[in-house]
C-alpha cells in the first residue's frame, strides 16, 4: 500500500510539474511580461476545476475569508468602478471587490484602473485581505477584497447598447441583437450551466448506467410524409432538394434494425412551423430508442434518467410518475396535457338541464353534444341561486364562479383553456393556486392512433406519427375501424407542458404499409427505405424524445425557451444578431439552379 501511495504521489507531483512547466513555456514564448508570475503558478496552479490551464488562479466568485493572505490572479470584466477606490470584477462565477491602491508608489496602477470603462476585460494580481469591519456585505465574496499589485488590461470596452446588470430591463429584440452581451447576465450564465449539467448527467445515465450508444444521424435528409413542415435545402443537382429532419425518427428506427439495441442522441431537430410562441425552428431533443422493450420499459427508463439528472438544488422528484389516459385527461381537463398542480376539473352537467332552453336543446342534439362546467373558487355564484342540483353537482359555494359551455365536441377544450386562463387570472390577483417550485410530472397514455384532420375531417392523420403501433387489443380494428384504434403512444407532461412523447413502433412492413397507404393516404414510396428495412429482420422497438429546451426552461422557471438557448431565433424565426436568413446573390444561386421570384407590390412582404 505504502509503495502504491508513493507511486500515486509521484505521479501527481509529476503531472503537476508537467502542467506548470508546459504553461510556463507557453507563457515564456508568447507573453514575456507574465514571466514574473511563473513562480506563483508553479506552486498554486490547480490541476482541475474552473481555473486549471488558465491565466487566473481563482474565479471571481470563489474567494472567502480562508483565502486571506493568498496571492491570487483574477481575470474578468469590470462590472462597477467606484470613486477611483475599487473595481468590482465579474466572471461567470460571481463578483470580487478589487481595491485600487492609493499610495504614490502605485500611481501607475491607480491611473490604469481609474480610467477603466465598465465591461473592460482585465487581469488583476493581488493579495486577498479581510474587509475592514463594517464593510462586509452579503455577496458570497463579501468578507474579503483583493489589494491590487499588478493589472493587465486585455480589452477596453468602448460601447455598450445596455448595461450588464440584472436589474436593467431590456427589450427581447435588443437582447437578441446583442446576445453575446445578454449572455453575460448572471441568470443566462446560470441557465446555460444548468442545461450543460443536465445533459451531462443524462448522457452519464444513458451511456454508463443503462448501456446506450450515442449515435449521430444526418441533418441533410429527405422530405418524408406526416408530421411538421420541413426546411428545404437545395442541392447542386437540378430539381433535387434535401430536407432538414424534423427528428431522427427514421434513423433511430433503422439503428434498431441494425442491431444497435439502445440508441440516444442529443439531436438538433428542425420544423418550419412559422412563428409560434415558445417554439423554435431549430430545437434540441434528447432522442432515445430501444429494442425489445414495451411502453412501461421506456417510461421507467425516462423516470430513472430524470431522477438521475435532476438538479439537486431543485429538490428531488418522485417516481413512478402519475399516469392518466387520454380519455380521462380530455374528460376532466379538456386538454391532453393537463396541469395537475390545481384542481378545477370539468364537470358534465348535461343531465341537470332539462333542455327547456332552446340553445341548449340544439347544442345537445348535435353528435357529442354536452354541457360542461368548471367551478372557479372565489368567483361569483349567488347564494340565493335556485338551481340547487347544479350547486350540488358542482360543489360550488357562495362566492364561487361557475363557467358553463354547451355544444358538440369542442366544449371540453374550450373550458380546458378557460380553466388555465382562470388560474392565471386568480394568480395575478394574488390567489396562490399553483406552487411555483412544484414539478408535477404526468404520463398521458392510450391516445387515439389517428385523429380527423382539422381542415379535412373525413381524412385521418396520425396523432403522434405514422410509425406508432396500435395497442395490442385494438390492433384488429386497424383494418376495419381505424378511427377507434388507440396507439402505444405516451406523452410526458410537466406542469401542463408536453416535454416529451414517444411510442412503441410498428415493426412489420405490411402493417406499416397499410397505415401509410390505406389509412393516411400517403405515398409509401417516399418511405421505401424504411419499409425494406422492416422486412429485413426488425426487432420490436420503441422510444421517446424529450424536448430539452422546454424541459430546461421549466426547471429554471424561465418565461420562454429562448432563455435556455444560447443563440435562439426570434419569434419570427430569425437570427436578429446576424440577420439570418439573408439574401444570396444570383451568382451564388446558380449552382443550385434556383432563381428568386420576388413578391410583387401588395403581395407577400418582400425584403
Ligand atoms: N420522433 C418523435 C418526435 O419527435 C419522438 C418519438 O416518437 O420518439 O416527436
Amino acid at each position: 500500500m505504502a509503495t502504491a501511495g508513493r507511486l500515486l504521489q509521484n505521479l501527481v507531483t509529476g503531472l503537476r510539474t508537467h502542467v506548470a512547466s508546459s504553461r510556463s513555456s507557453l507563457l515564456n514564448s508568447t507573453q514575456g511580461p507574465r514571466r514574473r508570475y511563473l513562480s506563483f503558478h508553479r506552486s498554486d496552479a490547480p490541476l482541475a476545476g474552473p481555473s486549471s490551464f488558465s491565466l487566473r488562479s481563482h474565479t471571481c466568485g470563489e474567494l472567502r475569508s480562508h483565502h486571506v493572505g493568498h496571492r491570487v490572479i483574477l481575470c474578468g470584466w469590470a462590472q462597477y468602478l467606484r470613486q477611483d477606490l475599487f473595481v468590482i470584477l465579474r466572471d461567470f462565477s460571481g463578483l470580487t471587490q478589487v481595491l485600487i491602491p492609493q499610495e504614490e508608489s502605485a500611481s501607475h496602477l491607480k491611473a490604469v484602473l481609474s480610467e477603466l470603462t465598465a465591461e473592460s476585460v482585465i487581469k488583476v494580481t493581488g493579495t486577498v485581505r479581510r474587509r475592514p469591519a463594517g464593510q462586509e456585505n452579503k455577496m458570497p465574496t463579501g468578507e474579503i477584497e483583493v489589494i491590487t499589485e499588478d493589472v493587465e488590461v486585455f480589452n477596453v470596452c468602448c460601447k455598450l447598447p445596455f448595461e450588464i446588470k440584472d436589474f436593467v430591463k431590456k427589450s427581447e429584440s435588443l437582447r437578441m441583437q446583442y446576445r453575446y452581451l445578454d449572455l453575460r447576465s448572471s441568470q443566462m450564465q446560470k441557465n446555460l450551466r444548468l442545461r450543460s449539467q443536465l445533459v451531462m448527467k443524462m448522457r452519464e445515465y444513458l451511456c454508463n448506467v443503462q448501456g446506450f450508444v450515442d449515435v449521430e444521424t444526418p441533418t441533410l435528409f429527405k422530405r418524408t410524409p406526416g408530421g411538421a413542415k420541413e426546411f428545404v435545402v437545395p442541392s447542386r443537382e437540378p430539381g433535387l432538394f434535401f430536407s432538414l429532419p424534423q427528428s431522427p425518427q427514421q434513423f433511430k428506427q433503422l439503428l434498431m434494425v441494425a442491431g444497435i439495441d439502445r440508441y440516444f442522441q442529443v439531436a438538433r431537430c428542425y420544423r418550419d412551423e412559422g412563428s409560434k410562441p415558445d417554439r423554435q425552428p431549430e430545437f434540441t431533443q434528447v432522442d432515445i430508442e430501444m429494442s425489445f422493450v414495451d411502453q412501461t420499459g421506456i417510461m421507467s427508463l425516462v423516470e430513472g434518467m430524470l431522477q438521475h439528472s435532476w438538479p439537486a438544488e431543485k429538490g428531488s422528484i418522485k417516481v413512478p410518475f402519475q399516469t392518466m389516459t387520454y380519455e380521462v385527461a380530455m374528460r376532466d381537463y379538456g386538454v391532453d396535457k393537463p396541469d395537475l398542480r390545481f384542481n378545477m376539473k370539468l364537470i358534465d352537467i348535461t343531465e341537470i338541464f332539462t333542455v327547456e332552453v332552446e340553445f341548449l336543446r340544439s347544442a345537445l342534439s348535435q353528435p357529442g353534444g354536452s354541457i360542461q362546467a368548471i367551478c372557479v373558487p372565489s368567483g361569483a355564484v349567488r347564494e340565493n341561486t335556485s338551481c340547487e342540483e347544479l350547486l350540488n353537482r358542482t360543489q360550488a359555494k357562495p362566492g364561487d364562479l361557475l363557467l358553463m359551455a354547451a355544444g358538440p365536441l369542442h366544449t371540453r377544450p374550450l373550458l380546458g383553456k378557460l380553466r388555465l386562463r382562470c388560474a392565471e387570472l386568480l394568480e395575478s390577483c394574488g390567489v396562490s393556486l399553483r406552487d411555483p417550485s412544484a414539478f408535477h410530472f404526468l404520463w398521458v397514455v392510450d391516445f387515439p392512433l389517428f385523429l380527423p384532420k382539422e381542415d379535412e375531417p373525413e381524412q385521418l392523420e396520425s396523432a403522434h406519427h405514422p410509425f406508432t403501433a396500435a395497442l395490442l387489443e385494438d390492433a384488429h380494428l386497424l383494418y376495419t375501424e381505424p378511427h377507434k384504434v388507440r396507439g402505444q403512444h405516451y406523452d410526458l407532461v410537466l406542469n401542463g407542458c408536453e416535454i416529451g412523447g414517444g411510442s412503441i413502433r410498428i415493426h412489420k412492413a405490411s402493417e406499416q404499409l397499410h397505415v401509410l397507404k390505406n389509412i393516411l393516404k400517403e405515398d409509401p414510396s417516399l418511405l421505401s427505405h424504411l419499409l425494406e428495412a422492416l422486412d429485413s429482420g426488425a426487432p420490436p422497438h420503441g422510444g421517446i424524445a424529450l424536448g430539452l429546451d422546454r424541459l430546461t426552461s421549466i426547471i429554471v422557471g424561465a418565461d420562454s425557451i429562448r432563455d435556455v438557448i444560447a443563440f435562439p431565433k426570434s419569434f419570427r424565426g430569425r437570427d436578429i444578431m446576424s440577420r439570418a436568413p439573408d439574401t444570396v446573390s444570383e451568382e451564388e444561386l446558380k449552382p443550385y439552379h434556383i432563381s428568386v421570384r420576388w413578391p410583387t407590390e401588395g403581395g407577400e412582404e418582400g425584403k
